[in-house]
């Protein structure tokens, strides 16, 4: 065993954050514990990793329900993406591999919405193989252990970070190398702030030595900010109002959302809108998603719609927590509950 993964376990067995995915060898189980991780903070994603296994105790199960239930359980977490290819891959899993979740890491690695990430997070985790795991924690802890300039988000970089990563992890314990260096990524070595005091590679750890730990790790390209406008029409008549699905394939997709209208610029230009006499209130919201930065503006509108729209559908003001909704709808709506 390499002395970085001697150190990272002692700190690891010291350290650890108790959470339910660390103390199962299902691959199912932590297969979700995964996709629902992805850009959320643990204390959120544990309550929905319970929610899905009492609710889906396996694959089958999964794969068995209907895609509106499983988006109205995923609700509040975000990048829907991740809820539709969990239940299209637990049907690959049911009618592939007659619902037993696959062993071999190229068949982890064929299922939808599973990267060399998750697969190698699957493979060692429960079955205890020998795939180094490269995640945002890993690049950030390896750039500054070992003061690397090369780009994360190049493919150059990618390939030596993996290599790395395959280089360091313990043969005869894999899984605990693996969650040990995440971990340590995770709470000690952060983005805003390295707790090199507390770290057990501070002897190691060339940044520190250097002071390049501000500039590690590096990246090629700035992500760009999209800013959309969104307008919301909140129409209400007697105890109904109107939701439509989200069909495109764009942010959301699938879900249910008050009728849009979406502009180029912030000002909703009424004039070309067929409900333009019946505005009268509105309130607006910002939303950010990791490329997108939403203006909404939500229309409160005490009338049925003039126009007669197919994609409209009427429902009950009281049932609209059936329908699976985007976060920026479900917090204005608690956030005015006259509404509800
Ligand atoms: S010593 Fe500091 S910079 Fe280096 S890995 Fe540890 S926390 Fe990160």
């Amino acid at each position: 065993m390499s002395e970085f993964s001697l150190l990272i376990q002692e700190w690891y067995r010291l350290n650890k954050r108790e959470v339910p995915w660390r103390k199962t060898k299902n691959a199912y189980h932590i297969w979700l514990s995964e996709i629902i991780m992805q850009q959320t903070r643990v204390q959120q994603g544990t309550s929905y990793y319970q929610k899905f296994i009492d609710k889906f105790p396996t694959a089958t199960d999964l794969a068995n329900s209907d895609e509106k239930t499983i988006l109205n359980l995923w609700q509040g977490l975000g990048y829907y993406s991740r809820a539709r290819n969990l239940h299209y891959s637990a049907k690959v899993i049911r009618d592939k591999f007659n619902g037993d979740f696959p062993t071999d890491y190229k068949d982890i690695l064929s299922l939808k919405g599973v990267g060399t990430y998750t697969a190698s997070a699957i493979s060692s985790f429960a079955y205890n193989q020998k795939k180094a795991v490269v995640d945002g924690n890993v690049y950030r802890l390896l750039s500054r252990v070992f003061d690397i300039d090369a780009p994360i988000d190049s493919s150059k970089g990618q390939k030596l970070f993996q290599k790395l990563a395959d280089d360091l992890i313990d043969s005869n314990n894999p899984a605990e190398h693996n969650q040990a260096i995440m971990e340590i990524g995770a709470l000690i070595c952060t983005p805003k702030l390295a707790k090199c005091n507390e770290c057990p590679l501070l002897n190691k750890c060339l940044s520190r030595a250097r002071n390049t730990i501000p500039n590690r790790p590096v990246k090629e390209k700035k992500t760009k900010i999209r800013t959309r406008f969104f307008h919301f029409l909140i129409f209400k008549y007697d105890k109904f109002t109107f939701l439509e699905q989200r069909i495109e394939k764009d942010i959301w997709q699938n879900l249910y959302q008050f009728p849009l209208i979406e502009t180029d610029k912030k000002p909703i230009n009424k004039e070309k809108v067929h409900w333009k006499k019946q505005f009268h209130e509105s309130s607006q919201i910002t939303h950010l998603l990791s490329h997108q930065r939403i203006q909404a503006t939500f229309h409160h509108i005490n009338s049925l719609p003039s126009v007669k729209d197919e994609k409209l559908e009427k429902i009950l003001i009281q049932d609209i927590n059936d329908y699976p909704i985007p976060s920026l709808i479900d917090k204005y709506l608690k956030e005015n509950i006259h509404l509800s």
